[in-house]
């Protein structure tokens, strides 16, 4: 028997909506018992987010997109077991209202019950942060459920950190299968560990936060520094660069290789998991992957067969994948 979920990936520019089909898991509450690599995505859309028009109409636009997508499908919203939204900030588990978001007109309410009501479902709606949305996906979806399959670790044993490396840095911890929320959804927040001591600025108003050095917009930063005189480049053409041999886009990939090393090491001296699963623009790079695996095991404490560090499966489907899978096992 099939079962039917609803997920949103909200970004600061743009919104994603799926219909999501999957195998019935109500036998695997223990999560690991049930394969769910058979999941079908029935419908996908996109809407902007606005953020500007403010929060009323963003929710009359989602609840547009969602019955869009239940109506080419043939299907209504009551056949639907659970919504999961997933939102750029952390959600406190208890109160369900979303702190220190980057969508302001998120923050500070019940969220849950603002959404069953603008959507007018009766179900349950999940919300949860982006990234854990993302490191959820890659678990049970994507590169997470392949490394597991081939290296017979079942999943309700895996642990596995995902971390986003694209606009900003973002962090889901998986502990034998579980996404580790924390007390007020703050777990995994790794953007505003500190990697530098007075480094550069952060809008959080620390120094030398990682995700000044790992973000893409702190990479394309560093390739600015270096070339003082030139205009701004992306990062994609930084890595073009360096194939041509340009040695300042060497230096740079190598300076960001540096960090993403040091970065990585703490992950694993704190987690210790099987994998490290990156997302995010920055991770479609092969070249920050080189050589990472020797020179973790130089930088963690334990030195023997450091944690796999694999790209991504999903693409850009993780987020609103994942968000779709919050409700799943309830
Ligand atoms: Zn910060």
């Amino acid at each position: 028997m099939s079962i039917y979920l609803l997920g949103a990936d909200v970004g600061g520019t743009k919104t994603e909506v799926c219909l999501l089909e999957l195998a019935d898991g109500k036998a695997g509450a223990s999560s690991g018992a049930v394969d769910l690599t058979q999941y079908k995505v029935i419908a996908r859309e996109r809407m902007s987010t606005d953020k500007a028009r403010g929060l009323e109409d963003f929710g009359d636009r989602l609840k547009n997109l969602f019955e869009g997508i239940l109506s080419k499908s043939n299907m209504k919203m009551a056949q639907i077991k659970s919504i999961g939204l997933g939102l750029p900030g952390s959600i406190d588990p208890l109160s369900q209202r979303q702190n220190a978001g980057s969508i302001t007109f998120f923050n500070g309410f019940n969220l849950a019950q603002y959404f069953s009501k603008k959507l007018g479902y009766s179900g349950t709606i999940y919300l949860d942060n982006d990234a854990n949305c993302f490191a959820l996906a890659e678990t049970y979806l994507g590169a997470g459920a392949r490394w597991a399959r081939a290296a017979k670790v079942p999943l309700d044993q895996l642990c596995m950190v995902g971390i986003t490396l694209g606009t900003g840095l973002g962090g889901g911890l998986i502990v034998n299968g579980q996404l580790i929320r924390g007390r007020r959804g703050g777990a995994g927040e790794l953007g505003h560990t500190t990697l530098i001591e007075s480094g550069r600025p952060c809008y959080c108003g620390k120094f030398g936060c990682s995700e000044q050095y790992l973000s893409g917009p702190a990479f394309e930063q560093s390739y600015a520094m270096r070339a003082s005189a030139s205009s701004p480049k992306k990062g994609s053409e930084i890595f073009k660069l360096a194939d041509q041999g340009d040695p300042l886009a060497i230096a740079t990939i190598e300076y960001y290789r540096d960090h993403l090393v040091q970065f990585l090491s703490n992950v694993s001296n704190f987690m210790d998991p099987h994998i490290i699963v990156l997302g995010g623009g920055m991770s479609t790079q092969k070249r920050i992957y080189t050589g990472i695996s020797d020179r973790l095991s130089s930088e963690c404490f334990l030195t023997e067969n450091p944690p796999d560090v694999i790209p991504n499966e999903c693409g850009d489907s993780a987020g609103v994948l994942g968000a779709a899978l919050l409700g799943y096992w309830t």
